[in-house]
Parts: structure tokens; sequence; C-alpha cells
């Protein structure tokens, strides 16, 4: 029986290639003795540096008829940066860019995804990480931020602010959305879906996703592997994004803290740092598939896969879907950031 389900969407911008491609890892799946598939939101468009930010700009973006300029936040090689700014100029908007700088940025030689935002004339703001933790300056880019849409504002323009990794209720009901998508293109019965997760705002899209769509005893579960250190309540917190986003399609909410699995153990040795064990990952894939994942996120979500697979954490014969996050362009930025890869 068909399980139908009511609500509503709210307006969306176009801006990716959906579905995005799944198909089946043949060689490593036979390595594993698992069935592996890889669900490909690194080619989500609308160029070759797709990513998951994009789902969720087509909802965060949705009414962009009624302003002209976007700002968003995240660190110099922020992906969520970079794709704000594709989707922005594709929307035909203005694009602001405060950017923390954890890696510090040499401007004669601009790499990975600060090239690509330059490239988008972008307007591009520094904040110094210099003496300041990353919450301290989050909190500095977003207080000179709202300053700036005031004066923007003052002179006629008229500016959304989209916040830190598009997380917000909107953005996850563009994973809401993307679960029903992989359910209806999946050719098997899901036992594990395995994501890199930063903000939390893609997990509480997939988990409310799966609420939604799938009946209790069918759902897969969802193991969102880490890549940030966040506090104790960070799964309560994603429980209300979860629920705020299916308030937003009109559905009750369903989703608490209990829901969330949340993997910490891959982010070492700490956020936009190589690990080697994302290395190997990263070697593996690419040496067994021909598929390439990168440094700060995916590199560490596949070496949590690979690893749960490896200690019978996935038992054998499972069927995982990896959901590949894109940040491929990562690769090609300063090599403190990407670490020796072979
Ligand atoms: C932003 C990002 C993530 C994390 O997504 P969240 O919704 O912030 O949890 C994972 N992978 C890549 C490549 C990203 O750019």
């Amino acid at each position: 029986m068909g399980n139908k389900v009511s609500h509503l969407l709210p307006p969306k911008a176009v801006l990716g290639f959906y579905p995005t491609p799944l198909h089946k890892l043949e060689r490593l799946s036979q390595e594993l003795g698992v069935e592996l598939y890889l669900k490909r939101d690194d080619l989500s468009g609308p160029n070759l540096f797709g990513g998951n930010k994009i789902r969720k700009l087509e909802y965060l973006l949705g009414d962009a008829t009624t302003y002209d300029t976007v700002i968003t936040f995240g660190a110099t090689q922020s992906n969520h940066a970079m794709q704000t700014a594709v989707a922005a100029r594709k929307l035909g908007l203005e694009v602001i860019l405060y950017l923390t700088t954890i890696t510090e940025v040499d401007d004669t030689q601009d790499r990975g995804n600060i090239l690509i935002d330059h490239v988008l004339g972008a307007e591009v703001h520094y904040i110094s990480m210099t003496g300041r933790t990353l919450t301290e300056a989050n909190a500095i880019s977003m207080e000179v931020a709202l300053k700036q849409k005031e004066q923007l504002e003052k002179s006629g323009r008229k500016v959304k602010i989209v916040p830190f990794g598009g997380a917000a209720a909107l953005g996850s009901i563009g994973f809401i959305q993307g679960y029903k998508e992989l359910l209806d293109q999946s050719p098997v019965s899901l036992d594990y879906i395995v994501h890199t997760t930063g903000t939390g705002s893609t997990a509480a899209g997939l988990v409310a996703g799966s609420k939604l769509y799938s009946q209790p005893g069918k759902r897969p579960k969802i193991i969102s592997m880490d890549v940030l250190e966040h506090a104790y309540d960070h799964p309560t917190k994603m429980a209300t994004l979860a629920n705020d986003a299916l308030q937003l399609m009109a559905v009750a909410p369903s989703v608490s803290a209990s829901d969330f699995y949340f993997e910490p153990h891959y982010l070492q040795p700490g956020y936009e740092i190589p690990s080697e064990t994302a290395a190997a990952a990263i070697r593996r894939l690419a040496r067994t598939e021909g598929i390439l994942l990168d440094p700060v996120y995916t590199g560490k979500g596949f070496a949590g896969l690979l690893d749960y697979i490896e200690t019978g954490k996935i038992p054998p014969n499972s069927k995982v879907v990896f959901w590949h996050t894109g940040g491929i362009s990562a690769l090609f930025a300063e090599s403190e950031m990407v670490g020796k890869l072979y």
C-alpha cells in the first residue's frame, strides 16, 4: 500500500540537477562484504563543484525575487559560502561573504573555494581568528554583517542573510525531500544511510524525512559522522530544527533527540585539520572506484564508514548508502588543510 503523506512545500528556486545519481560501488562492495551505494550530491550542480548546500539553498533562496543581495558566512575554504555565491549568481543576486580565517589566506595565491568565490565576484570580508575562538569569530562576523545589512538597506538595497552552513529549518526541507528522492530511486530496501555532518542541518532533514516518508521498522539507520565538536545538547537542538522544518511543511513534529546518531570519533584531530585515516579513505575510494572525496568532510565520514564496516558495527551483507555531500574543491585548498594524501 502506498504511503500517502499530505504536506505543503515552500517556494523553491531551481539551482541543481535532481535526482542526483545513486549507484552501487561494485568493487568496494565485494571487498567489504556489504552492498554499498553512493548518493552523488557531489554532482548536484550547477557547476562541477556541487554539494549538499545546493539542496538547502533551493529552499533558503526560494523567495529570491524579494531581495537583491545575499550575505552568508563560513571559513575561508567554506563549501557553503562558495555554493551560496554560485546560487546567488544563478538567481541574479549580489553576494557578500564573511569568512573566518581558520586557514590563513594568501591573497597572492588563492586556492580552492576562495579562488572560486573571487571568480564569482563575491564581496569577501575576512574575519581574523588570531586570538579568538571560532565561536567568537563567528559572533563578530554576524555583528559586522548585520551592520552592513542595515547600511545597505538605508541605500535602498534588499538583503537576505543566510546562516552558517545554511543551517535553518527551510534548508533542512531540502534534505527531507532529498530523503524521499533517495527512497524513490533506491533499488533495494536500505539498512543504513551514512553521511558526514557539520552543522547538523543535513542530518536534521534526513531524520525528519525518514519519519515522514518511511514506516516505523522500515527506517534505515542514519549514521552522522561528525567533523565538528558540539555541545552535549546538539541532538536536542537538531530535533528542534527537524521539527521546525516539518512544521513549515504543515506536518506535526515527530523527531526527538534520540532519533539522531552522531559519531564524533572521526573528526580528530579537528575541523579543517587533516587526518591520516581520512587520507587512507580518500585513497581507497579513488583506487577501487575512481571516485574522489575531500579532506575536510567526506574523507573523514567515509573513514568512519569503512571502520564501522570493518569492525562489524555495520554487519556483513548490510545495504548501505554513503551520501556524498561534495566538497571536492577542498582538494585544491592550502596544503595545511589537505595534508598528505599519497
Ligand atoms: C557542509 C558540508 C557538510 C555538512 O553539512 P551540514 O548540513 O552542515 O551538517 C558535509 N559535507 C560537505 C562536503 C559539506 O560541505
